[in-house]
This record gives C-alpha cells, structure tokens and sequence, in this order.
C-alpha cells in the first residue's frame, strides 16, 4: 500500500513595506515563496529569524515598488548557497531577471500540492498578472495576490491599460469564490473608502466596512486582505454595471456615460483628483 505524508498546510506572512505596500510570503516546511518583494530587507530579516529559505519569486508587474528587492534577495539567497530557487512574472523589458515569463492560464506548482494560476489582468499596466492560489489539501481558503490591479475598495492607476481592459480584468476576479482574500499590495483603504462612499452615500454594507476599517486603523492594523465577496459588495469599480453607479458617475461628467466601460472610465479619472 502506497504511504502518503500528511499535507502541510500552507502559512502566510504578510510584510509592511514603505509607507504603504505589504509583500506577502507563502511558506511551507521553512521554504518560501515571496510576491512582489519591492524591498528585499524586511524578508531577509523574516527568513533569517524563522530560518526559512527562498524557493522562488512571483512578480506582478514591474513597477520599482514590486520589482527593487528581488536582485538584493536573489543574492542574499545565492550567498547561503541556495541555487533552484526560481523568479517568476511577466513579459517586460524590466523584468529581465526571471527564470520563466508567465502567460494568462499558466498553472505553477509551488509546492507538492499547492498550484496557483496565473491571471493576465492588463489595466494599471499591460503586462500585469495576477496569481490565484485555490482551496488545496495544504489551503483552506482561495487567495488572489492581484499586485496593483484591485485594492481594498479600489483599483490601480490606469498608467498604461484601458479602462476597458481594468474592467475586464475586474470582471474576470469577480468570477472567483466569494471566500477569497485579495492580497493586495498597498494599505489605500481608508483613501478607497472615502472615494467610495461620495459614489454610493446609501450603500449600507459600505458604510458599515468604513466603520470597521477606520477601527483597524486607529488600532494600527491592517485592514487587507479583504474577500472578493466584501469587494462585490462595495468597491464602485467591481459596480461598474450597477445603475446606482451610472446614475453617480453621471452626475461628475459631461459626456452621456451608457456602459458600465463608461462608468469605470468616469471614475476612474474622478479618484485621480480626488481628496
Ligand atoms: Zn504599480
């Protein structure tokens, strides 16, 4: 009869980095994946005190904040003699240190057990991926590191994609399980949520979040990751298609906005100049 060893669940460490950002780490029998290490100092120091070593790198985009540390931790992890440790992302003339560019649909074994898919999610920038890792034996609950594409209550920047490519591309995460948690790469939420409750005053489940998060946040905690369930209910840029929002972003424009792309567009660009 074939033994089986016992999964290992899955840990998850999720690391202030700047003013803002959060890199987050997968773990598994003290060997790790790290997203987005825009600074590879406060994972070093992570490893270092947990004596975990690197198995690998997943980039999201190659902005500095996502991409800055991944050289330091490459040679960091070179230096304690680890040599198949691989680096992951997308297409991108300033990603050239990966070992393998991914594309959407690409499936990565992570761990014996533990396989996330790879999700191209072109708006904040047109080579933007994201990496959902779904319930597992060694996972309870659906994750989504989506970089800079979905925040708390909001979305990136459009510095190169469409309006209609970050639609699609939210639309596209609308379809995972409400259960999962969007591990996104800034605490924005509290900045979101502002923007948000001036497009939907009478949203009670937004209110409601608003209140909680500005509790987290007078106690110093984070306030993400959220669930794509909670982001369903009050993120204006998952609501494109919601009349409450076409009615609201209306009002802001001169032009007649009729699709829910219009909708996103509008407020896109109003949240640019907001404060
Ligand atoms: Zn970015």
């Amino acid at each position: 009869m074939k033994v089986h060893l016992k999964n290992i669940l899955l840990q998850f460490k999720q690391i202030p980095a700047f003013t803002d950002n959060y890199l987050w780490v997968l773990v598994q029998n003290q060997q790790a994946w790290v997203v987005d290490p825009g600074d590879a100092d406060p994972i070093i120091e992570f490893f270092e005190a947990q004596q975990i070593i690197l198995k690998g790198i997943l980039i999201t985009h190659h902005h500095q904040d996502h991409i800055g540390g991944v050289l330091k931790l490459q040679d960091w992890a070179k230096g304690n003699g680890q040599k198949d440790f691989l680096t992951l992302g997308p297409l991108h003339p300033q990603i050239s240190m990966v070992d393998r560019v991914l594309q959407h649909d690409d499936e990565i074994d992570l761990y014996p057990d533990v396989r996330v898919r790879v999700m191209a999610v072109p708006g904040h920038t047109l080579s933007h991926i994201a990496y959902f890792l779904p319930v597992g034996p060694c996972n309870p609950i659906p994750r989504l590191y989506c970089g800079d594409t979905l925040f708390a209550a909001g979305c990136g920047r459009l510095f190169e994609g469409s309006a209609e490519q970050m639609y699609h591309s939210l639309a596209y995460f609308k379809e995972l399980p409400d259960d999962t948690l969007v591990c996104c790469a800034h605490e924005y939420t509290m900045s979101n949520l502002k923007f948000a409750c001036f497009l939907e005053p009478h949203n009670s489940d937004l209110l409601d979040w608003a209140q909680r998060a500005q509790k987290l946040r007078d106690q110093h905690q984070p306030t993400v990751p959220t669930s794509i369930g909670l982001e369903k209910k009050v993120n204006p840029f998952m609501r494109c298609d919601l009349l409450s929002l076409l009615k609201s972003a209306q009002q802001h424009s001169d032009k007649p906005i009729v699709t829910p792309i219009d909708v996103l567009a509008t407020i896109r660009k109003m949240k640019d100049s907001f404060s």
